[in-house]
Order: structure tokens, then C-alpha cells, then sequence
């Protein structure tokens, strides 16, 4: 190729925006003509890995965007722990059709139990699959809805969550919530209803979610809409870090 014919090459890769292409192309030629390959197969070896790199770089987006903690994920989360029910409904979860029926799931138990690592395991492996999950805990999403509310955004907030397969909503009812407050949440719960999932903690049990959402019936509605389309996990299980402090040992995990 003649230099003009290689910047105008560069140039159009640019245009295109196929970077990888365009950083691996020389190398990719010349592989090409020391195996000899047809000019599909090269063709067909540069789109691959222009088609890699980019589901490669999506996932780390998502990854980075959802707020989850890394560190919480299906390798180093005991899996057998579970109930063997709980253990069959994760199965099926981590396939991620739920996401498109818009269900939720609920994670109940006592503090410890795993809730939190259990749904951001979930999410993250969604993630892999090119889902795309928001994790926050409840009462930071609350400050933020309250916010939006007093800027007259929560419309624009609550449908900028639509691109969300999932939102988890960690510890809901941890904190006690003013009328304001569980006012915003009831209308986040409400706005995602069949329209995308929610995915919850709770050390509370539903007949004490009265202490959330103040009046009996606004619990019942929001009970309502959640459980309506939604998987429950109860995690009736001792607490991890009690049962890992008093042995001393440190917590198994499949990675160690
Ligand atoms: P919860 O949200 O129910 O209070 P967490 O998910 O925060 O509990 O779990 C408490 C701690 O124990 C965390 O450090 C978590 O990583 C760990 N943990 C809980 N269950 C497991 C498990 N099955 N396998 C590995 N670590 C676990
Ligand atoms: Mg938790």
C-alpha cells in the first residue's frame, strides 16, 4: 500500500470508529500472508476481534456505571450455604430472564445472612451477560429522589432508570424513613412497576413494612406491586461473619 492509501485507510478505520481494527490490521495482514488465508477469513478475523473488544469494553462500562462492589461476587460466595430451594431459584435467576418480565426479587433474612453479597453476585453476573444493573443502597437512592423531587426532576430522574434491567435496593427499611421519603420511594416502586425489575434487601419481614411506608395503605401497595410479579429468597440462615469470627477462621470462599 502506498502512504496515501494507508492514511486514508487510518482515516476511514477512524471515521468508522473501529479502533481495534485499526490498531491490529498491519499485524493482521501480515499473518494473513504467512498463512495464506482467503480474504474473508482475514476479513472475518478483524471484525471478530473489533466485535470483542467492544463487548469486552461494554462490560467493564457497565461494570463500572452499576456501583457494585466487585468484590462481591459468585467466586466468593458459598453457594452451598443456601438453602437448597434458595439455591435452585439463584440458578435460575443468574439466566436473567426475569429481567425481561420486569419481576423483582426479594431477599429476606437476618443481618449476615448474605443478602447483600447474594444480589450483587446476581447482578454482576448480569452484567457479564450485557445487562445493565444499578446497585444503591436504599437510603442514598431516597437523599436522591428527595433531591430530584425538590427540582421538580423526579420525572426525569425516575425515567433515566428505564435503560436499568435492574436496580438493587440494598437495606430497604434499614433506616427509618420520614413521610417524605418513603413518599419517594413508594413512587419509585410504583413508576418501575412492570416496567423494569427491582431487586431488594430486607432485614425486615413484610408484616413490619409498615415501619417503612408509615400508613397501612400505602405498605399494602407497595407490598402489592412488588410481590405481584417477583421471586422471594429467604435466607433463614446464622449470620456469615458471626459464624466466620467465632471459629476465627477466615471466610471460605471458591477463590481461596
Ligand atoms: P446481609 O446483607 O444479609 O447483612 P452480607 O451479604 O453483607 O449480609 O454478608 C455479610 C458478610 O458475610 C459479607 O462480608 C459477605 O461477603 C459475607 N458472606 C455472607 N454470606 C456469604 C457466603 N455464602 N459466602 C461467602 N461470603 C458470605
Ligand atoms: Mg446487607
Amino acid at each position: 500500500m502506498t502512504r496515501a492509501q494507508t492514511s486514508r485507510l487510518t482515516q476511514g478505520l477512524k471515521t468508522l470508529r473501529l479502533a481495534t481494527i485499526r490498531k491490529s490490521y498491519r499485524e493482521q495482514s501480515e499473518l494473513a500472508r504467512q498463512e495464506t488465508l482467503s480474504y474473508e477469513a482475514f476479513l472475518l478475523e478483524l471484525v471478530e476481534r473489533e466485535c470483542e473488544t467492544r463487548t469486552h469494553n461494554r462490560i467493564e462500562r457497565l461494570l463500572r456505571e452499576s456501583r457494585l462492589p466487585l468484590e462481591k461476587s459468585l467466586d466468593t460466595f458459598d453457594r452451598k450455604r443456601l438453602p437448597a430451594k434458595v439455591g435452585g431459584l439463584v440458578s435460575t435467576l443468574l439466566e436473567g430472564d426475569f429481567l425481561d418480565r420486569s419481576e423483582n426479587v426479594l431477599a429476606f433474612g437476618n443481618p449476615g445472612s448474605g443478602k447483600t453479597h447474594l444480589l450483587c453476585a446476581i447482578g454482576q453476573h448480569l452484567i457479564q451477560q450485557g445487562r445493565r444493573v444499578l446497585f444503591t443502597p436504599c437510603n442514598l437512592l431516597v437523599q436522591q429522589l428527595l433531591l430530584a423531587k425538590r427540582e421538580l426532576d423526579l420525572p426525569r430522574l425516575l425515567k433515566r432508570w428505564d435503560r436499568c434491567d435492574a436496580i438493587i435496593l440494598d437495606d430497604i427499611g434499614y433506616v427509618q424513613h420520614s413521610r417524605e421519603e418513603m413518599e419517594v420511594l413508594f413512587a419509585l416502586l410504583a413508576y418501575r412497576y412492570e416496567r423494569g425489575s427491582i431487586m431488594i434487601t430486607s432485614n425486615l419481614p413484610f408484616s413490619k413494612w409498615e415501619q417503612i411506608f408509615k400508613d397501612e395503605m400505602t405498605t399494602a401497595a407497595a407490598i402489592d406491586r412488588l410481590v405481584h410479579h417477583c421471586v422471594i429468597l429467604e435466607l433463614n440462615l446464622p449470620s456469615y461473619r458471626l459464624e466466620h469470627s467465632k471459629t476465627g477462621r477466615k471466610p471460605k470462599t471458591k477463590a481461596a
